[in-house]
């Protein structure tokens, strides 16, 4: 059954971002860059302060009806996570700083406990450098090989080559779910079988994903899936570990400290289950609760209409943009999120995100902590232009403009 999708408010949506109302340089602002962070609704920043203003104390320690509603809401927010990402239990979400320290706690864990001498992990050619780097720490440390799926022109992954590639010395295979570079959307589904039928688990980073696509843990079967929370209208500091309870259960715990023991004696210290033991010291609860009110808010537009609006803009986008002479867009692959990434001939993408800046547009200029990617492309950086559910086209026409007028002003 075809069902029609309600078009998003963007005018009433866009009441929600007072920021989307600000001047700069004289013109008001285009923001154009919510891969690198999400905007917050007011509703987000609300919640937060009323927490901070009328319900602040410290969440899992006291008897006090403050703090048991302290760690009510507290624990409402991790269900809220849950339920988003489909997980089978709370137990499963793990609260983190974000999508980087996600991927360190499993390195560090999952991966020293896991990975030996001579031993092979397997990453896309795609990945931020937060799901490179604490891999390679950990290669170095054990003597083990960093190998990589190789990707086409257009920004696909080459998945043939996963016959070769997952051999019986892999040990972990770590995959990007939407590229913030490229903005493909990997077939993680299918990638996640692939290793699974050679034994080996999978990290899927869904720090793109999760602001655009509705995530299924289990139907995906990925054995962990991290994300942030500020990249989906959130606030910073905050950011999750998906793990299958029986990989978390069998990790050894990270970070040391107070409420992540069961008890401590001089001798030795035991820790409680999973989440907790991977949670030591005050967690940032305001955050923590922002981020189930940011679930909500999502909830209430609704991520299919989302996700039918934001295509909408990238297929937009890319036809005025491809219409540029001398303007070229990396990633072209079939199923993409809306991130256009760009370069123009002549034009060093700092100067380009510069003379944006001064129309009001705010874009990303830079490697995107994607520099393996920028050297597959054989490019310093790119521009990239991302968009979300309070975006318009107008936006887009204005994004085209300054970007015509920059060339000009080169020529
Ligand atoms: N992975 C991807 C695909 C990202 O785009 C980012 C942030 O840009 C990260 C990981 C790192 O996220 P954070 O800095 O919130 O930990």
């Amino acid at each position: 059954m075809n069902t029609v999708l309600q078009p998003l408010d963007v005018t009433a949506i866009r009441r929600d971002f007072p920021l989307l109302s600000r001047v700069f340089h004289g013109r008001p602002v285009v923001y154009l860059d919510s891969a690198v962070s999400g905007q917050m609704p007011l509703q987000v920043i609300e919640r937060m302060a009323k927490y901070e203003r009328e319900e602040h104390t410290n969440v899992h320690r006291g008897v006090s009806t403050l703090s048991q509603e302290a760690t009510d809401f507290y624990e409402a927010a991790r269900e809220k996570v849950r339920r988003f990402i489909g997980a089978g239990s709370p137990r499963e979400i793990v609260w983190t700083r974000g999508t980087t320290e996600a991927i360190n706690l499993v390195a560090q864990t999952f991966g020293r406990m896991s990975v030996r001498k001579g031993d092979e992990i397997l990453l896309s050619a795609m990945e931020h450098h937060a799901n490179i780097v604490p891999w390679q720490m950990l290669a170095e440390e054990k003597g083990a090989t960093l190998k990589v799926i190789p990707m086409t022109d257009e920004g696909e992954l080459i998945l043939d080559s996963l016959d070769e590639l997952l051999t019986d010395r892999t040990k972990l295979l770590g995959v990007v779910h939407v590229s913030n570079v490229l903005g493909t959307v990997n077939p993680v589904k299918e990638i996640i079988a692939k290793a699974h039928a050679r034994g080996v688990p999978v990290l899927v980073d869904g720090a793109q994903a999760v602001p655009h696509l509705t995530v299924d843990v289990r139907n995906l079967d990925a054995d962990f899936y991290v994300f942030s929370g500020h990249k989906l209208s959130g606030p910073t500091g905050i950011g999750v570990l998906y793990g299958k309870l029986a990989h978390l259960e069998a990790m050894p715990p990270w970070h040391g400290g107070g409420s992540m023991i069961r008890s401590v004696t001089w001798e030795k210290t035991t820790y409680v289950a999973a989440p907790g033991k991977f949670e030591a010291g005050t967690p940032p609860i305001a955050a923590a609760i922002g981020l189930g009110a940011a679930i909500d808010y999502l909830a209430t537009l609704g991520l299919d209409r989302i996700a039918a609006h934001e295509h909408d803009l990238l297929v937009y986008a890319t036809e005025r943009l491809n219409r540029i002479p001398g303007l070229r867009i990396l990633g072209t692959a079939k199923e993409k999120a809306s991130v256009i990434s760009f370069v123009v001939e002549g034009i060093h993408p700092h100067d380009l995100g510069s003379l944006l800046d001064g129309e009001g547009v705010v874009v990303r200029a830079g490697h995107h902590c994607a520099q393996p990617v920028m050297a597959r492309f054989c490019v310093p950086a790119t521009t990239r232009a991302s968009f979300a559910y309070f975006n318009t086209r107008e936006e887009v026409d204005v994004l085209v403009s300054a970007v015509e007028k920059a060339i000009e002003l080169f020529k």
